[in-house]
Parts: C-alpha cells; structure tokens; sequence
C-alpha cells in the first residue's frame, strides 16, 4: 500500500513528537533517523524522517530537506509535511523559511501554510502572534535559548525575514469562520500574490479546521499539532482506515539513564523534580569541558556503580545567566556544540555500561544522542506527556529512549517516564 503522509522535522525530538501524534491518530509510522539507506518496512502509513536540520548551516539544512523530500517522494507519498518546533525555533537566516522556500521549489507548489500552535501544550497563534501560556513567545522562556533566541512574537515578520516568498496572515475570525472559508482566504491570498500564511489557531477546532482546509495542498509547514487533523482529513476522505497503530512495544531490561542538555524552564524543574526524589545526579560544567579535563571519563567513572542502585541523571542545564557567561567565553555554536558532543559520548559511555533505558531532554542534544549511538530508525510507544512518546531503537540491541523537547512535559516527567516503563 502506498505511503500517504511523508514528514520532515527539522530536529530529533520534534520527528518522535510528530510521529507520536500520527500513532496516536491512528497512522502507522515509523520513525528514520537522517535519510534512510535502507528500504522501508512494510504497512506504514506515514514516514518522519528526523534530520538535525534546525541550527545547521541554511544550505545543509536546505540540501538535507530535499534528500528527504526524495527519498519520501521515492517512497510514494502522497503529501508532505515540514515539521518544526511549535516555538518556531530558528534564527533571523533561518532555516524554516529557506527550507520551506527549496521544498515549496521541488513540488512546484506555489502556495503553503505555517503554523506551528499546539494549543494542548499551549502554543497558540493569534494576529500572527504566537504566545507560549499566557505570554508572548518574545516574553517566554525561548528569549534566552541557547541556539535560537526568539525575540519577536510575530510570525508573519519572522518568516518574512527568512523567506524569499511573500508571507501573510489568515487570522483568527476566517479560521473560526471554519474550513472553507480558510480555503477560500488561501485563494484570495494566492491571487494577491502570498505564497506563505502563518495561521492563527488556539483551539484543537480551530486544527481540525485548518487541516482540512489543507487536504488539497501537496506541502503543510507546521508544528506537531496540526498533524491530528492531518490524519482525520485521510480517514475522511476514506484512504485511511479506521484502525488503531498503537503497537506493544518490545520490552528492554537494562539500566537507567537521564541525560539533560536542555536549559529550557520546563527542564531545569523537570531536572530539579529528579533531584529531589533522590535521583543522584552529575552536573557536566562547560567550563571544565573548554578546559579539556575529562570531564567525560569522570562522569562515566561517577555513574557506573550509581546505575546498579537505579536512575541517574547526567545534565550540563544551567540557568540562562551560566549559559551566557560560558557563550559569552567560547561563542553561543561552539559552546553549544561542546557540551551536546560530551553528552553524546557520555550516552555512548551509559550504554557500554548496560543502560538500556535513556531519556534525554533538549532537541539539539537528542539530535547528538541519537546519532553517537548510530541509531536508524525508532519504533513509536506510548506518550508519557503530550509530545513526548517512548521508542525503541530499530535493529540489534534495542534501546528504549524517551526523546524529549526542552520545554515540554510536566513537572514530574522522569518520574512518570519510568513508572510508564515498570507498568
Ligand atoms: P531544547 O530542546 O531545550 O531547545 P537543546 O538540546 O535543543 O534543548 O538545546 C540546548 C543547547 O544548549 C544545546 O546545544 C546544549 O549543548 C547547550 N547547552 C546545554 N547546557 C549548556 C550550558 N551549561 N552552557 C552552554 N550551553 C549549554
């Protein structure tokens, strides 16, 4: 049967929060670290490819998208998705708008949507302004992000900084106005000469609305959040079975782990949660790091008789005003890419040990876990928070990984993570 839904994400844990939603709508996924080289399995209905694409210089990230895009189109699917953070996570260069630009190029489509809300983590777009809780994202926590300080609430001159298109606005009253008068204003927009909306939405209905304005579009930009509306469009029009995808994962035995590279608000109190339930924890110092000690020998030569008493939790988090002296020494890539390659070897150094269960938190340093430990593909499992499922690697030697973004999950998310494990 033929692939229908082909997704790219832009980072790890958005691919596993993509491809958890699709699960849990009923579309069977399967989950392709970088662009496969391998033949797809068999009886999917949707395919994430999770690249590394968000921080990387625009051309790689613009190269890596259509590699993906092929190898989708390759595999027959029928309509694309760019999956992104629902905090729009980027730079003033990019890359969401370059590489929406390059995919919009390929599939000789001349008109495409952005919106990346997802009310249930509350992510909401209103005016083109897109607000985190109760706040504008420009007041959020992601004013400090370590990569990609989002400094401006308006998403239609974000993207417009980016994109070579011109980007416009479908606001809240045409959305509420429902699916066919959205699908009326895209043509409106598409004759005034936009090739790019930013969409408000704050409702789960106004989603569903939204997405099935977009049944007919060959690309869609979003977050996670619309991709529930996504797959209703496919059972609607009868192309999607009625089913359920949700599979019984294989159990791991093994050891425990938590890796955090995250500085995310939602991290430093899920990580402090940890801490004080008495999970023993190693903070990885960055200045240690640049100073070449053995940071990750030390960290490793810490944990191994820690990991036979249950979880440990390994973190380089640190609140923004740490983050910033450390950027300010080394410079915001290097430092970045400093801490995210010692916690990439001290995984590698988990797993040798026997940890065979690992949660890792931050996107970015997913990205670097995930690709030290040369992993292909992940089976999808249950959601432990909105956006958050647990997986299994694909292959010999399974690993059941938990790949969460910064700032999602509840308080208590490693703690819930584990319990949905000993169930
Ligand atoms: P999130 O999902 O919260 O955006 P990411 O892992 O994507 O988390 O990004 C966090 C970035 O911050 C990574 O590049 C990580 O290496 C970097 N980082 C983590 N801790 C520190 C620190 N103490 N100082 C500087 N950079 C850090």
């Amino acid at each position: 049967m033929t692939v229908m839904l082909g997704c790219i994400a832009d980072d790890f844990t958005g691919a596993t929060d993509l491809a958890g939603m699709l699960v849990e709508a009923g579309m069977r996924t399967v989950q392709m670290i970088g662009v496969p080289t391998t033949p797809l399995p068999d009886d999917v209905d949707a395919i994430v490819i999770a690249l590394k694409s968000r921080t990387s210089p625009v051309e790689t990230a613009v190269a890596d998208s259509v590699a993906a895009l092929n190898y989708l189109r390759e595999a027959g699917c029928s309509q694309f998705y760019f999956k992104y953070c629902s905090t729009f996570d980027s730079t003033d260069k990019g890359n969401i708008g370059p590489v929406t630009d390059m995919l919009m190029e390929e599939l000789g489509t001349k008109f495409t949507i952005a919106c990346p809300a997802f009310p249930e983590n509350k992510r909401t777009i209103y005016k083109g302004h897109l607000f985190v809780e109760d706040v504008l994202l420009s007041e959020s926590g992601m004013r400090y992000h370590p990569l990609t300080p989002m400094s401006d609430s308006n998403l239609v001159q974000v993207l417009q900084r980016q994109s070579k298109h011109t980007v416009g606005l479908i606001d809240w009253n045409i959305v509420n106005a429902g699916g066919q008068a959205i699908r009326d204003r895209m043509q409106r927009l598409q004759a005034d000469g936009i090739n790019i909306a930013v969409v408000d939405a704050i409702s789960n209905k106004d989603l569903l609305e939204i997405s099935e304005a977009c049944v007919d579009l060959p690309l869609i930009t979003a977050g996670s959040g619309l991709a529930t509306g996504i797959t209703k469009n496919l059972r609607g029009v009868g192309v999607l079975p009625h089913q359920s995808a949700k599979q019984d994962l294989p159990l791991t035995t093994g050891k425990r782990a938590i890796i955090c590279g995250s500085c995310s608000q939602a991290t430093q109190a899920q990580l402090n949660d940890a801490l004080a339930r008495g999970t023993p924890g190693y903070f990885i110092d960055p200045v240690l790091l640049a100073d070449g000690s053995a940071v990750v020998e030390d960290a490793l030569a810490w944990a191994a008789p820690r990991l036979l008493d249950g979880p440990v939790v390994i973190y380089a988090t640190a609140p923004s005003n740490r983050v910033k002296r450390f950027q300010d020494q080394l410079g915001r890539e290097r430092a970045g890419a400093l801490v995210e390659q010692a916690l990439a070897r001290i995984a590698q150094g988990l797993v040798k040990l026997g940890v065979t269960q690992l949660v890792v938190a931050g996107g970015e340093t997913s990205g670097a876990v995930v690709s030290a430990l040369a992993i292909k593909g992940l089976r999808i499992g249950p959601q432990i928070d909105p956006g958050v499922p647990w997986t299994v690697s694909l292959g010999d030697n399974p690993i059941s990984l938990a790949l969460k973004s910064g700032n999602f999950g509840s308080v208590d998310f490693f703690y819930k993570a584990w319990s949905l494990l000993n169930e």
